[in-house]
């Protein structure tokens, strides 16, 4: 199975980067020139300390202590197929990336260990940018919905939006701005669960209550099982995860329905791969 990353795959990731990179001073970087890639300001991080490693949505946040009145914070994104590896940091002459191919950013850090940043289709992103201020550097970390598991993510909040247009649902949730980090994966297992035709365009209040509780039950869920498992995702330490026995519509077309055994069938929607019962996921 192929997919991206999503909100419970960059949490594990980010559990098993925060005791690694807590405390760590940057020492030098790298970053690959090449003009598509979404780099930018790396160079920033050097001299600086490493208090954390947060996560908002699909976005890992490490913030750096600077020791000026600004502080900075590098912005991660593992984009389609970004992963990271901590090898030792490699002497001069050595391969610099460890036999470790398609490496886009190398963090040197002050404990003889480099933090490499591997992205073979370049989606991913690395930016160094002044604590907290998105807007024009990180368009879609600076409109982003609150954290699905947090209290900020609240139901009748959610069920208002939700009826202000008359988008497909599905949309609605792809697009970050409602809550974040909610990919096509668990888009499509939250929308079978809550009994929602993804192509909805009318989701009233109890069924937006429904759907609220959904998202939060599959996402703590995938979390509590290390994530979705995937070809082109891997660890920090370069194991694989495990893999997603417990999917129960997206990528499942033509198999019974869990509830009402009708075949699972598939569409596009928000010019994406979707899966749904036709008979119990009602419009
Ligand atoms: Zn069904």
């Amino acid at each position: 199975m192929v997919g991206v990353p999503e909100l419970p795959e960059v949490e594990s990731v980010r559990r098993q980067l925060a005791p690694e990179l807590a405390r760590r001073q940057v020492l030098g970087t790298w970053a690959d020139p090449w003009p598509g890639t979404r780099l930018s300001d790396v160079d920033r991080a050097v001299g600086h300390r490493i208090t954390a490693v947060d996560r908002r949505g699909k976005f890992l946040l490490l913030p750096l202590r600077t020791g000026t009145a600004t502080p900075l914070e590098l912005v991660l994104h593992l984009g389609m197929t970004g992963s990271f590896r901590l090898v030792p940091t490699p002497s001069p002459g050595e391969d610099p990336d460890g036999g470790v191919s398609h490496v886009r950013v190398r963090l040197h850090l002050d404990d003889q260990r480099t933090l490499l940043f591997r992205d073979p289709r370049r989606f991913g992103r690395a930016s160094v940018v002044p604590a907290g201020d998105y807007a024009g550097r990180v368009p879609t970390l600076a409109t982003l919905g609150p954290e699905p598991l947090s209290d900020a993510f609240d139901p009748a909040r959610f069920a208002a939006a939700l009826a202000t247009t008359r988008a497909p649902v599905k949309a609605r949730l792809l697009d970050q701005r409602l809550v974040a980090g909610v990919g096509n994966i668990y888009a499509d297992e939250a929308l079978w669960r809550a009994r929602i035709h993804p192509a909805s365009r009318r989701v009233g209040r109890t069924r937006a209550f429904a759907l609220h509780t959904a998202i939060r039950e599959v996402l703590a869920a995938a979390i509590e099982r290390e994530g979705t498992t995937f070809r082109d995702y891997q660890m920090v330490n370069g194991a694989s995860g495990r893999y997603a026995e417990e999917l129960t519509a997206y990528g499942q077309a033509g198999r019974p329905c869990g509830r009402c055994r009708t075949p699972l069938r598939r569409t596009t929607i928000a010019q994406r791969g979707t899966t749904y019962c036709p008979r119990c996921q009602r419009a």
